[in-house]
Formats: C-alpha cells, structure tokens, sequence
C-alpha cells in the first residue's frame, strides 16, 4: 500500500493534531540516544491521547501492514525506539495521567508519564515509587516497562518488573487487553504481563500500568571508596556482595571519573584508578560493613557520611557520567552482565581490550548488580579508530558471554545489540521467541528489524 494511503487513514480516524507528517516535525521523533543507531524516516508520527487512540493506529497499521514503532521519551540506548524507514512511530507523550491509591499503595500510570512524575506524585502521599534510572528525570514509564529498566537502587529495592501488577496493552490487531491486575498475589493464568515487561515494543503497545509502591525509604548514608586499581575495587563489590545488600553500589573507572571531572568536579586528585559509592539505610551497621570491605581489598581512601547533600553530590555526579562521556566523542555504549564473583575479572578485562585497541572505554556500572557500561568511546571522523571501537565492543560482549553473563542487563537489545542476541540465547530460544512473536503480531508490524 502506498505511503500516503496510510497517512490519510490516519488523518481521517484521529483527532486534529495527533498525526504529523513534516519531516521537520517528525526529526525528533526519530533518533534515541544510540549515537551510532542511523534511523530511518516514519510516514507519520502519532501522538496518541489515548488507548483508543492507540487501538485506532495499530488497526490501521495492520490493514496496511505498515510497521510501529513504539515511542517513549526516546531515551533508549540501543536504538529500540529508533525509527525504521515507512513506518509509523507511535509516541505516547502525550499519555502521562498518574493516580495513586494511598491505601492500596499502588499507582495507575499512563505510558508517557515520566518516571520522576511517578516518584513525585508517590511521594506526596508519603510513598516511593523506587525504580531509578539514572535517567529518570527524562524517561518514560512506558520505556521503563517495556526494557525492564534498572537503576541505582535496584541492587537493594529491585527492577521495574518487581513493581508492576498489572498493564493495559494493545496488541498489533488493535485488541486492548488487560493482564493482572492490582492485587498483590495472583497466579491466575500465565503471568503475561511479565512477557510485555522487556519486551521493547515487539509484542503490543503498553497503555497502562498498575505500579507497586512502597514507604518511602529511610535516608541513606553514602560511602565513597577509591582504589589504585579498577580490580580491587571489583574485589569490593564482589565482597560488598557477598554479605550485604546495599541500596547502591555503583562503580567509575578512572576514565569515567575524569570525564566528570571535567564537568562536575566532584573533588578527586588526578590518578584515582577507580571509585565506588555505596548507599545503606542510615543508622544501620552496613556502612561501617561496606567501609571494612574496602579497606581490606586495599581501598586508598574511604569515607562515609550521615549527611544527603553530600551523598546527592556523588550520586548526581555518577548520574552524568554517559553525557559527560559523550562530550568526548561518539559511544558505543554497552550493558553487559555477569554473575557477581566474576566481576574483577570482566573489569581487568575490559581494561585489556581498551588497551589491546587502543580504544578509549570508561567504564561505569551498576556494580552491585554486576551490570557495567563500559563506555566505548571515539572520533566518528576517524575510521580507523572507529574500526577499532567496534571491535572491542564485540570483544567486551564475547568476554561477558564467556563468563555466564548477558549482552544487555538494562537497556534493551533494541538495534544496538540485535546480532549478538542469538549467540545469547541459542537456536531453540530463538525459535520459541519467534512463535511467541507471531502468535501476538503474525503480520510482524510492531518495531520490525530489532530484535525479533
Ligand atoms: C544519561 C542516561 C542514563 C541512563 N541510565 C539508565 C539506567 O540507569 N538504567 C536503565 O535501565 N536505563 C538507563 N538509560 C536508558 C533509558 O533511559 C531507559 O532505557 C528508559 O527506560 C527508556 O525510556 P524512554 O521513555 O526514553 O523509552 P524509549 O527510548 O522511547 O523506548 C525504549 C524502548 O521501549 C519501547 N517502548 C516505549 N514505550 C513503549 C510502550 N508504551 N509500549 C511498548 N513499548 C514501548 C520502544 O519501542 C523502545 O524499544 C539511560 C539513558 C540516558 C540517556
């Protein structure tokens, strides 16, 4: 079917204002922040308003077998929500109703609320919504939903998939259906909604969430350990882990620390081989437990405090690493994982193949998790070095595949990742992945040539 039959379909069946159709218009909505992900270019961009909304562009993206491409706040790192040539990118932007429920402790969410709206909406009724990446001032919910996102705290409190108990999704034909609900136990059925979270909008459109709250936190102290080599600090994490459970433990190597330095100085000397930053409950032992497992694995300097400010100075400092990073080149960003004992070694690694190719990689993770984003890092003009760069990303990929871990902890597979997915998964999960994808979108329409 041509291009413009599919734009008139939805001109016709949408309100005033809701389809864009001017490339100019449409260019934001094209890109995430994969920097090396080239787009193509959509036929329309919907902004839909509502599930109806949603249910009337998928039932016209079926009848023209026209692809969709699920949109948040376009924050992705692996290119998912990236725009494929001829399709339509369907952003839920617009999508941002929160209610909490106090007593129920749950939230009801709209796709495109952000996730720090959820937080300040949970809040005014003294609860927490914990989820946090270290976006979450620009994200989506729906985004979060639908690549499982991590954070900071999750080591502690866990990921978006530990909050939800039910969503509202519309699936490629257009059928709205609703999956769990807003108990905390039910075992009725197949748990489908766990299907949809992560499922980065291959299988249906995401159009609410029903969201587990808690109380809100007790305030953290913060450690900040450093250490003459990047594997000691490993060390730490994998000991930190071994016997405690903080809520964050998250790790710069000393090339990651010195781009933020050059932004947000945070006070270290030149030559800090890496740093971690811990958080625990305050009044608790855990810090002083966290502070000895430091010094025994030969910490330079270790320091703890009760007072917030000066843990949000390093938390926020941590928070920026990926955009001070990009000031200095273009990134490839990984997101590997591997079990917590195996952690020295992945971190000696990469340092190896940052060295083997002369490749800048700063390295920052969500330590505690065992989820690192080694930074990969050069200048697009130069070929040669860009050649290099896309070897050690596949390298770091292999080394985290042969110590048991995944290509992807948080971010999602999306385009970034999608030729490494089968060396993880293996023929058989591929092949069950493959019918689960058509017995839910048998025309292929929802975020075609990702991953699946
Ligand atoms: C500086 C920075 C720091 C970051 N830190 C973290 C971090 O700590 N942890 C982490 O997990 N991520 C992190 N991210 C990555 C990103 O913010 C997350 O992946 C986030 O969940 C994406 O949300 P979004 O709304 O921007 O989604 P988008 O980028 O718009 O979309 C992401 C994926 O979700 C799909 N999608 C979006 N909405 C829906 C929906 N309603 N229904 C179905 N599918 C949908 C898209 O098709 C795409 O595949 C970071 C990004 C940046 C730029």
């Amino acid at each position: 079917m041509s291009e413009p039959a599919v734009l008139r379909a939805l001109l016709d069946a949408l309100p005033a204002g809701s389809v864009l159709s001017d490339p100019d218009q449409m260019e934001g909505y094209r890109y995430d922040r994969a920097m090396t992900v080239r787009p193509g270019m959509p036929v329309a961009v919907v902004r839909a308003a509502s599930t109806a909304e949603v249910q009337a562009t998928l039932r016209i993206a079926s009848r023209f077998s026209t692809p969709v491409v699920p949109r948040g706040a376009g924050t992705g790192l692996s290119g998912g929500s990236s725009a494929v040539d001829g399709c339509i990118t369907l952003s839920t932007e617009r999508m941002r109703a929160v209610s909490v429920d106090a007593p129920a402790m749950v939230a009801t969410v709209q796709p495109g609320a952000l996730n720090a709206e959820v937080k300040a909406e949970a809040r005014r009724f003294g609860l927490w919504y914990p989820p946090d990446p270290s976006s979450f001032e620009i994200c989506s919910i729906g985004g979060n939903l639908a690549t499982n996102a991590g954070g900071l705290c999750c080591v502690r409190y866990g990921v978006t998939t530990d909050y939800v108990l039910g969503l509202e999704v519309v699936l490629a034909d257009g059928r709205a259906l609703r999956l769990g609900g807003a108990t905390i136990k039910d075992v009725a059925g197949y748990d489908l909604k766990r299907l949809f979270v992560g499922s980065e909008g291959t299988l249906g459109v995401i159009t609410e969430a029903t969201l587990r709250l808690r109380p809100l936190g007790p305030l953290p102290s913060t450690i900040a350990a450093t250490f003459a080599d990047v594997v000691d600090c490993g060390r730490a994490v994998a000991r930190i882990m071994a016997t405690s459970r903080p809520a964050a433990l998250e790790l710069m190597d000393a090339a990651a620390i010195a781009a933020v330095e050059r932004v947000r100085p945070m006070g270290f000397e030149a030559g800090v081989g890496s740093l971690l930053i811990g958080q625990c409950p305050v009044d608790t032992t855990e810090g002083a437990r966290l502070a000895a497992a430091c010094e025994e694995c030969d910490a330079t300097y270790v320091a703890l405090t009760d007072d917030p400010a000066e843990g949000e100075l390093l938390m926020g400092a941590r928070r920026m690493a990926i955009p001070c990073v990009e000031r200095l080149g273009t990134v490839l960003i990984e997101d590997i994982g591997v079990p917590i004992p195996r952690i020295p070694a992945l971190v000696g690694a990469v340092a190896e193949v940052a060295e083997r190719t002369d490749t800048m990689i700063p390295v920052i993770g969500h330590a505690g998790d065992g989820n690192f984003h080694p930074l990969v890092t050069f200048d697009p003009h130069d070929t040669s070095a860009r050649a290099r760069a896309e070897v050690a990303f596949d390298r770091i990929i292999e080394v985290a595949l042969e110590m048991g871990g995944t290509i992807t902890g948080e971010h999602g597979v999306g385009s970034l990742k999608a030729r490494h997915l089968p060396g993880q998964l293996g023929a058989d999960v591929l092949e069950l992945t493959g019918t689960i994808k058509r017995a839910l979108d048998p025309g292929g329409i929802l975020n075609p040539g990702k991953w699946v």
